[in-house]
C-alpha cells in the first residue's frame, strides 16, 4: 500500500516537473522567436515617413518636397543615425514653417547646396526633403557618419509673432515619431552644434531648455 502511494507521488512529481520543463521550453522558444522577428524588422527597409502622412499627433504635416533640379536635392541615399536639431535664427514676423518652405523652393535657392528635412512652427510642420535622402544642413558635408550624411535635419522656427514654446513642443512630437519609426534612441538626438562650431539651436542651448526638450521627446515616444 505504502509502495503504491510512493509510486503515485512519484508519478505526480514527474508530471509537475514535466509541465515546468514544457513551460520553460515554450518560454525559450517564444523568446528566440521574438528575437528573430525583432532582428528581421531591423533588417527590413524602413517604412519612411515620406508619403501618406498628413499629421503628427494632430499637428498638420505638409509634404512639399523640393524639385529634383534643386541643388538641395542630393539624391544620395540616407543612412539615418541622428536627428539634427536646428533653429532658423530668423526672428522676423511671419518667418514660420510655410515661409521657410517657400524660401527653399524659391528660384534663388535653385543652385544653393542647402536643404533640410522638416521645419516646425507653433501650428504646423513642413516636410521639404524625403527622409530617405541626405540633405545639406549640418555644415559637415563629406564627413562619414556625420550630420549631413546620416542626420534628419529639423528646423524650429523662432519668429517673433509665433509661440516658441509651442514650436519646441511640436518639434518634440515630430522627433518622438521619427525616433520610433527609425528605431533610434534619445541619445541619437543631436544639436547642429555637435557637428560644427555653430551655436545652433541657439535658444534651446540656453539654461536647461535642451534637457527639457529631450524630456518631452521621451514622454511622447
Ligand atoms: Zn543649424
Amino acid at each position: 500500500m505504502a509502495a503504491r502511494r510512493r509510486k503515485i507521488r512519484y508519478r505526480l512529481k514527474n508530471t509537475k516537473r514535466a509541465r515546468i520543463q514544457a513551460f520553460i521550453t515554450l518560454l525559450g522558444c517564444m523568446m528566440i522567436l521574438g528575437g528573430l522577428v525583432h532582428t528581421a524588422m531591423l533588417l527590413l527597409p524602413p517604412d519612411y515617413l515620406d508619403a501618406g502622412t498628413s499629421d503628427i499627433d494632430g499637428i498638420p504635416l505638409y509634404t512639399d518636397f523640393l524639385d529634383e533640379a534643386w541643388r538641395g536635392r542630393t539624391g544620395a541615399k540616407h543612412c539615418i543615425k541622428w536627428l539634427v536639431i536646428h533653429e532658423t535664427g530668423n526672428s522676423a514676423a511671419g518667418a514660420d514653417a510655410a515661409m521657410h518652405n517657400r524660401y527653399l523652393h524659391s528660384e534663388e535657392q535653385k543652385d544653393t547646396p542647402l536643404s533640410w528635412h522638416y521645419t516646425v512652427d507653433d501650428h504646423q510642420i513642413y516636410h521639404h526633403l524625403p527622409d530617405s535622402e541626405q540633405g545639406y544642413h549640418a555644415s559637415d558635408s563629406g564627413t562619414k557618419g556625420g550630420g549631413n550624411e546620416c542626420g534628419i535635419g529639423i528646423e524650429i522656427c523662432v519668429n517673433k509673432d509665433g509661440d516658441y514654446a509651442k514650436a519646441v513642443d511640436n518639434a518634440a512630437h515630430l522627433a518622438a515619431e521619427l525616433l520610433n519609426r527609425y528605431h533610434l534612441d534619445i541619445s541619437d538626438v543631436k544639436q547642429h552644434g555637435d557637428f560644427t562650431s555653430k551655436n545652433c539651436p541657439e535658444r534651446l542651448r540656453q539654461g536647461d531648455n535642451y534637457q527639457q526638450f529631450l524630456n518631452k521627446i521621451k514622454e511622447y515616444m
